[in-house]
């Protein structure tokens, strides 16, 4: 009897304890790990990793390395200096504007019908009618669903060339999903963004040659962030981003850690207060049965 009481306390606590906690799960890394592996647009740079030293110096164990990155390489920032003359560059974008709230614009269904695929302002519009007004700024990404290629470069670009992403008759090579330029125009002009970010090489569709989107974004001064991951683990909303760039004097861009805190009332689908609340409750309440009863 003793045993079956006992049971009963430690399953409820147990199972209250899986419903409120707050685990790992809360930030969500969207970054991808440089190596030699690190995809980049075709016609960019690698990332290179020289060993320094890895042993032993002196009394102590010493470790040092040297690299060499394309700025455009992995998971990256565009500074708006990139595609547009006067633009800001990366260390100029405002450290205010790194951090905001997170938008995923899902178009994975279509995306896996259609790998060029892009983000239409009708996306925008129903990701609007389900979740409310973007925030101002907000950080806004698509989620193609393209991370499951990755570093299949083969799959994840269209091609395997890493020297050009046009053929001889300056037609794409390259087939992967982006967002349209009439998206990015309504975004600019209607809503109050700082950055967009995407589970692809590019801010514009891999059929683009004229890379309009990054343009219209990059007149406003707005940053783009490429080769996104994990973005299937970021919630729709209730998210606040954190993206922060090398701060490399006059670059047209940089390697970025970027990663989501998820916020508090999104974990449980109730605010995180009541949560707390209800769990006192559920505390004193199964203390003043056990009394009663036992
Ligand atoms: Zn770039």
């Amino acid at each position: 009897m003793y045993y079956t009481r006992s049971m009963i306390v430690c399953l409820t606590l147990h199972a209250l304890h899986a419903v409120c906690e707050h685990d790992n799960g809360d930030i969500i890394d969207l970054t991808y790990t440089f190596d030699e592996n690190t995809l980049f647009f075709p016609g960019h740079e690698g990332f290179v990793q020289e060993i320094l030293h890895r042993g032993t110096y002196g009394p102590l164990w010493f470790e040092s390395n040297r690299i060499e990155t394309g700025e455009h390489t992995g998971t990256h920032m565009d500074a708006p200096a990139h595609l547009r003359e006067g633009q800001l560059r990366i260390e100029a974008v405002p450290a205010s504007h790194l951090v905001g709230p997170g938008v995923k614009v899902d178009i994975s269904s279509k995306a896996s019908m259609d790998p060029d695929a892009q983000v239409e302002i009708n996306d925008i519009m129903a990701w609007e009618e389900e979740n409310g007004r973007i925030p101002d700024g907000a950080i806004v990404m698509m989620f193609s669903g393209w991370g499951k290629f990755y570093p299949n470069r083969t799959a994840y670009f269209g091609s395997d060339r890493n020297d050009s992403y046009t053929d001889e008759n300056d037609v794409s090579l390259l087939n992967f999903p982006g967002f349209s330029t009439p998206a990015a125009e309504w975004l600019v002009e209607n809503r109050n963004i700082v950055g967009v970010g995407v589970d692809t090489s590019s801010l514009d569709f891999g059929q683009s040659t004229n890379f309009s989107s990054h343009v219209v974004f990059f007149e406003q001064n707005i940053f783009g962030l490429e080769n996104v991951a994990n973005l299937d683990k970021m919630p729709t909303t209730g998210s606040t981003i954190y993206a922060l760039p090398m701060k490399i004097k006059d670059g047209s861009g940089a390697p970025v850690r970027i990663i989501a805190i998820v916020n508090d009332d999104v974990i449980n689908g109730v605010s995180a207060t009541a949560s707390n609340y209800f769990l006192t409750f559920i505390a004193f309440f199964i203390v003043f049965v056990y009394k009663i009863l036992f």
